[in-house]
């Protein structure tokens, strides 16, 4: 197999029409209002209380802010009960807001966060659990629920992957006490920058509302200590277009992660993580998880070939977040071991609506070829 000509990226952001951004920019130019809760922050923000089926919402300039104000907003104290297998930001989010992390493993099922494991980890110091909603695969929030319930325990989605996903055909923004959705560039779903909050308290709304914009409630009147972490109307400009191309972009990775699918599923040692029939799924992701002992390769010899071939895929999660090196021997990661397994055998493969589908087929007979003359 010849290598590709161009590098292909584990993703590439997606961009709508130049000249739909042009009108939109026509509107901000010509009203002068580039930020502080404009008009297109506005539409934004219904649209997508909409387009999630979720009932409120407040947009922040990116997600981690987002999920940092959210667990500030919802006052915890003490110890939080989360995943290791996630993005910086997650435990960073913890971390930030002077909380301590308490590790629990994940399920070998989709990577969330075990359900079994979580009640020994509960004490009185516990105030929450932040499970994340990894690759686009929902945690198990009716058990999440009753655990929480039975503690009283808050729970704070971290929901970055998770645009568009719907349970039973109810949002995923709508479980837990509030989600927390990225609209990174490199998500599913962008505003260039953006995140988002969802929750069902609708008091949180001014809460979180004031915080992000340094708790100023009027010209004189500032009435809590605050942040800046709003999005400006470049972003949600960006981001009320995408919405138009959302159903078509997710589509598209629907037929990418088919033909991967088909074109792996004979290969004894690749495992990829197969559709629920309850879940509308958004596709983020491709991970596929390697048995070294079967396959005859590791994980990190499959992704160093890629390389060579002009494929680069990604180590998503690898490493855990306790083994960065700015929290190396500070955290409990005892009964990681499904966490550790699946950090060291995952390889996240190239997925986004531009990527060819005969790019994709490509793709996998560059890993058979691999596995064959290894
Ligand atoms: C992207 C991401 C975030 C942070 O979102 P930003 O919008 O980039 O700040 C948080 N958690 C997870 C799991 C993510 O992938």
């Amino acid at each position: 197999m010849n290598k590709f000509e161009q590098p292909i990226y584990v993703t590439k952001a997606f961009l709508p029409p130049i000249k739909e951004y042009y009108e939109k920019l026509k509107i901000i130019w010509d009203s002068k209002l580039l930020t502080n809760n404009g008009p297109i922050h506005n539409e934004l923000e219904l649209q997508l209380e909409k387009y999630l089926k979720v009932k409120n919402s407040v947009l922040f300039t990116n997600g981690h802010l987002a999920l940092y104000t959210a667990i500030k907003m919802l006052n915890l104290k003490g110890e939080i009960i989360t995943t290791p297998f996630t993005f910086a930001s997650t435990t960073h989010a913890i971390v930030e807001n002077n909380l301590n992390p308490i590790f629990c493993d994940i399920n070998m099922n989709n990577f969330t966060i075990d359900v079994d494991k979580i009640e020994s980890l509960i004490t009185e110091k516990t105030s929450a659990i932040i499970p994340v909603h990894v690759f686009g695969y929902p945690c198990n929030t009716k058990e999440i629920e009753k655990i929480a319930s039975k503690y009283k325990l808050k729970v704070i989605y971290d929901a970055a992957h998770v645009f568009g996903v719907e349970v039973d055909n109810i949002g995923i923004g709508n479980f837990g006490d509030v989600s927390m959705f990225s609209l990174h560039a490199t998500k599913v779903y962008n505003s260039i920058e953006g995140g988002l909050l969802t929750f069902g308290d609708e008091n949180l709304r001014n809460e979180l509302n004031n915080y992000k914009n340094f708790g100023i409630t009027g010209y004189e009147t500032v009435e809590s200590v605050g942040i800046n972490a709003k999005m400006n109307e470049f972003q949600a400009a960006m981001g009320l277009i995408n919405l138009n191309y959302i159903n078509e972009e997710i589509n598209k990775r629907k037929i990418i992660t088919n033909i991967y699918r088909a074109n792996l599923k004979d290969i004894n040692g690749i495992y990829t993580v197969d559709d629920q029939p309850n879940i509308k799924h958004n596709y983020a992701y491709f991970p596929i998880l390697i048995d070294d002992k079967k396959l005859g390769i590791t994980r990190d010899y499959l992704y160093e070939k890629l390389k060579e071939y002009n494929v680069f895929a990604r180590k998503y999660f690898y490493p855990l977040t306790p083994d960065f090196e700015c929290y190396k021997g500070l955290y409990n990661k005892s009964n990681l071991q499904n966490a550790v397994y699946v950090a060291d055998r995952i390889l996240t493969l190239p997925i986004y609506g531009e990527l060819d589908n005969k790019d994709v087929v490509k793709i996998t007979q560059i890993i058979k070829e691999i596995i064959k003359k290894s």
